[in-house]
């Protein structure tokens, strides 16, 4: 169980954040948002928070190197300590992450497992203007909507049969059963 690595791939406002916290409470996982980490970065005004900080008001992904070596290192911390399964919350979201992250699989031996989150564009609309994060006005939603299907477009074709699909278009329970039940 602690070698499983489960990834969540899906459009922002598609609840990924809410299953991923979900499964850590109730199934005592951990999990990795880089989403997360960069908005600590940048509260924090440390250098690399400094670097991505306009990037991310403007909805523009950090570059690879950077978000790779960021997740490298969250991972390595939580694989020490995780007993049930890390969740890769947002990473990865191109196809030079999916494929650096498939080498540091194989160096931990670590199971990778992938799960596509399915929304409709009106239903993330709605849900990312009711967050009110800096990122989530309207023109920015639609390009981060935008590029979020072109980069993730080959990283769903590079996973292939790993990938379980979850409509999402539901309330978040019914969402996270249907997650359990494939983990199962
Ligand atoms: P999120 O909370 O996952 O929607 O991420 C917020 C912002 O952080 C994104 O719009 C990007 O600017 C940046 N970000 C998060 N994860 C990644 C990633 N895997 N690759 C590149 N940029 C990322």
């Amino acid at each position: 169980m602690n070698d499983r690595l489960l990834i969540f791939i899906g459009p922002p406002g598609s609840g990924k954040g809410t299953q991923s916290k979900l499964l850590c409470k109730n199934k005592e996982m951990l999990s990795i948002s880089t989403g997360d980490i960069l908005r600590k970065e940048v509260t924090d005004e440390t250098n690399i928070g400094k670097r991505v900080s306009s990037k991310m008001k403007n909805g523009q992904l950090v570059s690879d190197d950077l978000i790779n070596e960021l997740f490298y290192k969250h991972f390595e911390l939580e694989y020490k300590k995780n007993k049930y399964g890390i969740i890769a919350d947002g990473y990865p979201r191109t196809l030079n992450q999916a494929k650096y992250l498939d080498s540091l699989s194989k160096d931990f031996g670590i199971d990778i497992r992938v799960c596509v989150f399915l929304c409709k564009e009106e239903v993330l609309v709605k849900r990312l203007q009711l967050r009110k994060r800096q990122d989530d006005e309207i023109a920015i939603i639609i390009k981060r909507l935008k590029d979020y299907y072109n980069f993730i477009a080959p990283v769903i074709k590079y996973y292939g049969n790993k990938i379980n699909e979850v409509d999402v278009n539901d309330d978040p329970e019914n969402i996270y059963n249907r997650i359990i039940s494939f983990l199962n």
